[in-house]
């Protein structure tokens, strides 16, 4: 390895590998050196099981359709997010056309998305939230029913068992997706170091920076088997190192990261392995969240397909735990505490009581607390059916503002040095489907003179064929994109109907 490559990767995640794939397919010759503290690619958040594994196209989730004071719905959020997600499928549509990735069923399926709510009030929503998205190009193709029956073609487990006369409703569309994104981490980092001046270090955890004299950063790495370290200096720094990125920013000194402070959040799944009750499930189900639940804490009953097996997830039930990695240390939010930082965190533990209490409720839940919100979504669950698994950590974004000191943040966000060599990704939502999105933005970010030089723009353009379009905007181009995109990922376009493979036959047949 070079010890002066053009690009060090902090993280061997989803964001690291999406974004080093994106700069060596825009300049072949970069060198790119990747350092990662675990002993393979995936192994934090970006692993199958520690997230739920959601294309996550604002499809389903309610909370990205707030209601308006004034009862309508606003689907601006949910439009947004639908329209990163494009760029992720036209990034990875690219990789399998150009055998960079073999068979796209090894990490994507089609997996419909749905909303679920019961009680009359829920349904007025729903309903409403309904017409807002249908009228949409971007969410043309989305069912509504309020009919027992129906729903309960398309998720039985849901409906049966479930107390008669309830008001019920649900919306589906089929073209949504179940990513394994470990699989596909595990693609493009084996995509990216097969390429020259390109290497990956497991077990290297990057421990330092300093500024060299030509304003090239110098990152101290440590090999965790030899204990031995050593320095590689560098034009740009990603920092994609997850629930590590916060520490990482602070020990870079860059003005930009002052204030910053990070609020960890744990999670914990239901699993269910047994294949006559998942095959008679098909979906992904999203319910509405409880008061002061954080957005990313809405429950839902998910249809998993991971290294070929079919499985169900309910949850997530959040937890609090002080690591900022799964597999990081109790104190990393102590030590993550520095004068700067104080007030934003108090200020936001003063303005977020009602997160505070939920985290409280959560971490105090027995097993038939559990099963009894399991219930809400598959009335005839049974406790011997399931059992509890590890999700991975994420750590919320807790940052300085003018007006109330301290904000705490859902979303994700890129924090870089103003001379644009180093930049760090904090947060975690709505996360590894927005992948391409935030390469995009790193890029614009970053690298805005490549971009305006025009030298980049045409392979950009290939990768990326909307690029420079407003999806929410172009009706065509969307509907043209999507069904080449779910052409080539083999998902389902509301366009352009897939015929059933004999195993969804099946499954349909046992529904
Ligand atoms: C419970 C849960 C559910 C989720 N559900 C979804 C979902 O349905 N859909 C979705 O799109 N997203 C979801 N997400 C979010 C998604 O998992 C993350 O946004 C994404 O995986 C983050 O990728 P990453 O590469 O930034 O981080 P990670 O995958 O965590 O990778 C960061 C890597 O950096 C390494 N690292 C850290 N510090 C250092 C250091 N000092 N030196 C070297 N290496 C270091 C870590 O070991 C790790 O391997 C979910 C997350 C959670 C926790």
């Amino acid at each position: 390895m070079s010890s002066e490559p053009d690009v060090v990767l902090i993280g061997a995640g989803i964001m690291s590998s999406t974004v080093g794939v994106f700069l060596k397919e825009l300049e072949p010759s970069f060198s790119i050196a990747m350092f990662e503290t675990l002993e393979d690619a995936a192994l934090e958040s970006s692993e199958a099981w520690n997230n739920a594994g959601t294309g996550h196209a604002a499809n389903c989730e309610m909370n990205y359709t707030p209601e308006r004071p004034d009862g309508s719905v606003d689907i601006s959020r949910a439009l947004e997010v639908n329209v990163e997600f494009d760029l992720s499928r036209q990034f990875w549509s690219y990789l399998v056309k150009k055998g960079a990735i073999g068979d796209p069923r090894s990490f994507i399926h089609p997996v419909p998305h749905m909303s679920f709510v019961h009680d009359a009030g829920n349904v007025a929503f729903l309903r409403k939230r309904y017409a807002a998205m249908s009228a949409h190009h971007c969410y043309e193709g989305m069912e509504y029913s309020e009919d027992r029956g129906k729903i309960a073609e398309w998720v039985p487990l849901v409906i049966e068992g479930r107390a008669a006369g309830e008001p019920v409703a649900a919306t589906r569309i089929i073209s949504g997706t179940d990513v394994d994104y470990g699989a596909l981490t595990h693609h493009l980092v084996h995509h990216l170091v097969a390429q020259p001046n390109c290497s990956v270090h497991y077990r290297t955890r990057v421990t330092g920076f300093a500024r060299a004299a030509d304003k090239r950063w110098r990152v101290e790495v440590q090999d965790l088997a030899s204990g031995e370290r050593r320095s590689v200096t560098a034009k740009f720094v990603f920092i994609g190192a997850g629930g590590g990125a916060l520490p990482l920013l602070q020990k870079s000194g860059i003005p930009e990261g002052h204030g910053y402070a990070g609020f960890p959040v744990s999670g914990i799944w239901l699993r269910c392995d047994d294949a006559a009750i998942n095959k008679r499930h098909h979906a992904k189900v999203y319910g509405k969240a409880s008061v002061g639940s954080p957005p990313m804490s809405v429950p839902h009953l998910d249809t998993r397909v991971i290294g070929g097996q079919h499985s169900l997830l309910f949850g997530p039930y959040a937890g609090f735990s002080s690591k900022f990695l799964k597999h990081g240390s109790l104190l990393d939010l102590a030590e993550s505490i520095r004068p700067a930082n104080i007030e934003p965190i108090l200020a936001v533990a003063r303005d977020n009581f009602d997160l505070t209490e939920y985290l409280i409720e959560q971490v105090l839940q027995s097993e038939s607390h559990r099963l009894a919100t399991l219930d809400e979504y598959y009335p005839k669950a049974e406790a011997k059916d399931w059992r509890l698994q590890l999700a991975g950590q994420r750590v919320q974004i807790i940052k300085p503002d003018v007006k109330r000191v301290g904000l705490l943040e859902f979303g994700t966000e890129l924090v870089g040095a103003s001379d644009t060599s180093l930049v760090a990704l904090l947060g975690a939502s709505p996360g590894a489907s927005t992948a391409a999105f935030i390469a995009v933005n790193v890029l614009q970010k970053c690298f805005a003179g490549e971009l305006a030089a025009q030298a980049w723009l045409p392979k950009l353009k290939e990768i990326i064929p909307s690029y420079g379009i407003d999806l929410i905007d172009d009706a065509d181009f969307t509907r043209k994109i999507r069904t080449e995109t779910a052409r080539v990922l083999r998902v389902d376009d509301v366009n352009s109907p897939r015929a059933p493979t004999q195993a969804e036959g099946r499954a349909a047949a046992a529904r």
